[in-house]
């Protein structure tokens, strides 16, 4: 069984085409990975108490991919047993006015999750480095003006200090890219015009944008080879199977949080003697 996701090479050299979007993970099929999935959320909830009870370390789960890749399944599905008093899901659409007039990393860092807590970026500030770079004209005027290939290095430059800054802060930061099929995108999108409340979830943009789906590709190909780094590389996730998607998602994180080998904060010496005083009283009282 493999389960776990394909890391993306850090040595800048990776290739889209080497990664199948129907892989299957070493799984015959739903079913037979049913059984791991439902114990690593399990084991993900135990982990995410311990996580929340020591706070010493936070977790950032980047999303990326294209409209119908399955992220918010995933954030459905995979973080179903998370208790949501520790975890954060923030969902980064067009920049608002506000937003525009700030730094593109202001929104992410003001929203990212503090020590304790899991914070889920459903897209992030990559797409600033993504859609930003395949509609130039979304750019603020002054960077509209300035060499493309200048200002993109130096934004993959700047996400990976902000990531390094990040993990060296004990936020760990794992990033996942939905690598989806152009045909199995028409078909999630039929699926959503065929059903009425699906509808809300379509834009037109999705088939417009299906043009630049090359396009697309090869700028993602870029960035995951500009931002794949010791400190905070890329997963890639076969897409097209959804249940492949969550089995890895959930496979990473439940590796990841034991790795950390947390434990539950103990009382203080001061009250380790008072333990059983305490508890005479309580009982007495109760
Ligand atoms: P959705 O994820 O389907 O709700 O769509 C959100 C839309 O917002 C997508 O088309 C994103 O490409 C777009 N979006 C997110 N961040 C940015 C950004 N920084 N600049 C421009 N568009 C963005
Ligand atoms: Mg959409």
């Amino acid at each position: 069984m493999r389960a776990s996701p394909s890391l993306w090479p850090v040595n800048g050299k990776g290739s889209l085409k080497n990664c199948d979007p129907a892989d299957t993970l070493g799984f015959r099929d739903k079913r037979g990975a049913k059984h791991k999935l439902k114990a690593d959320i399990v084991a993900l909830s135990g982990l995410q108490d311990v996580l929340m009870a020591s706070a010493r370390f936070g977790v950032l789960v980047v999303f990326q991919g294209t409209d119908g890749a399955g992220k918010d399944s995933a954030i459905k599905h995979v973080m179903s047993g998370l208790n949501p008093q520790g975890v954060s899901v923030h969902a980064f659409k067009q920049p608002s006015e506000e937003e525009l007039r700030h730094p593109y990393l202001w929104r992410a860092a003001i929203a990212l999750p503090e020590r304790g807590r899991i914070g889920i970026f459903n897209r992030s500030y990559y797409e600033d480095v993504i859609v930003v770079r395949v509609h130039p004209e979304l750019l603020a005027p002054d960077f509209a003006k300035q060499a493309k290939e200048t200002l993109w290095k130096r934004r993959f430059r700047q996400i990976n200090e902000f990531e390094r800054s990040l993990v060296e802060n004990n936020i760990i930061v794992l990033k996942f890219y939905f690598n989806l099929s152009k045909k199995e995108q028409a078909r999630r999108l039929l699926a959503r015009l065929r059903e009425p409340s699906k509808h809300w979830k379509f834009s037109a943009a999705d088939v417009t944008q299906r043009k630049r789906w090359s396009t697309y590709k090869r700028v993602y190909e870029e960035t995951l080879n500009a931002t794949s780094t010791p400190w905070a590389p890329w997963y890639v996730l076969p897409a097209d199977h959804k249940w492949v998607s969550h089995l890895a998602i959930a496979d990473v994180l439940v590796r990841r949080l034991r790795a950390l080998r947390l434990e539950y904060p103990t009382l203080p010496s001061e009250s380790r003697g008072m333990l059983r005083a305490w508890m005479r009283q309580l009982k007495k009282e109760a």
